[in-house]
């Protein structure tokens, strides 16, 4: 069965107490479905009420929104993987678009938070995805293959098929413009085979970039999409709640 991934990427939104909140909400909203399951990203200081809210529940999970690579010491203001893994995460995402451009991110940033992750146990989600200026130069592809080997090269078949892929444009994050569906399926398919080419079994790839309840069951009914990874439209859990059950698995 085709079992789509919904995540929830919250940025610098809703503290403790409105996670907690936020997750009663969606619970209540929410008719779980096993071809769908739910991860949210919350900003770090709200990653351990919300992993508490949604205890319980295997289809749902929470995840850190960005990892420093070193695992303790004296690094003020990072987190780590264990420190996020201790406070109630099971996956992190790496090499977001905002991290890469508001905060200067690199490719081998990518590289050694991606193992740092898989060494904590935590899911890595790296996040790939072209500028505007990229993808009408036609350099889409040779961006989205030049970061995914920045961060995973060094891995192995067994270890990559621990990480998920997320294709967010940066042109379509934040702007109300998403990739159609034929765009996207292009890119994940070049995604894929680069995954799969280095021993990934059963490799995961989401989409994102303005993704809502409007355009989300045409996005999900492209079958190279494993689902999606949403930022605006995850904020509001009674909207979240109708979005995650759109579109067909
Ligand atoms: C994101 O933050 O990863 C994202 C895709 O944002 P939005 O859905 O708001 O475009």
């Amino acid at each position: 069965m085709r079992r789509l991934l919904f995540a929830a990427n919250w940025k610098m939104h809703l503290g403790p107490d409105d996670a907690r909140g936020y997750v009663k909400t969606f619970r209540a909203r929410y008719n779980r479905r096993d071809d769908r399951e739910v991860w949210f990203f919350p900003p770090a200081v709200s990653v351990e009420a919300a992993a508490l809210a949604v205890r319980e529940r295997t289809d749902l999970l929470v995840g850190a929104q960005d990892i420093y690579w070193e695992p303790k010491g004296a690094f003020t203001g990072a987190v780590s993987a264990p420190l996020a893994l201790q406070a109630g995460a099971r996956a992190a995402l790496v090499g977001h678009s905002e991290r890469r451009h508001v905060f200067g991110e690199t490719d081998e940033d990518t590289r050694r938070k991606v193992a740092a992750a898989l060494a904590a146990g935590l899911v890595p989600l790296l996040c790939v995805g072209e500028t505007l200026a990229e993808r009408d130069a036609g350099h889409t592809l040779a961006v989205v293959v030049r970061q995914l080997a920045g961060a995973l090269s060094s891995l192995d078949g067994p270890t990559l098929s621990r990480v998920s892929v997320a294709y967010e444009p940066v042109w379509a994050i934040g702007t109300g413009r998403n990739a159609t569906p034929h765009d996207a399926a292009t890119v994940h398919r070049e995604i894929r085979a680069w995954l799969r080419g280095r021993g990934a079994s059963a490799p995961r790839v989401l989409y994102g970039g303005s993704v809502n309840a409007k355009n989300v069951a045409e996005l999900v009914a492209e079958h190279e999409l494993d689902g999606v990874l949403v930022g605006g439209a995850s904020l509001d859990p009674e909207g979240w709640a109708q979005l995650v059950q759109s579109g067909v698995a």
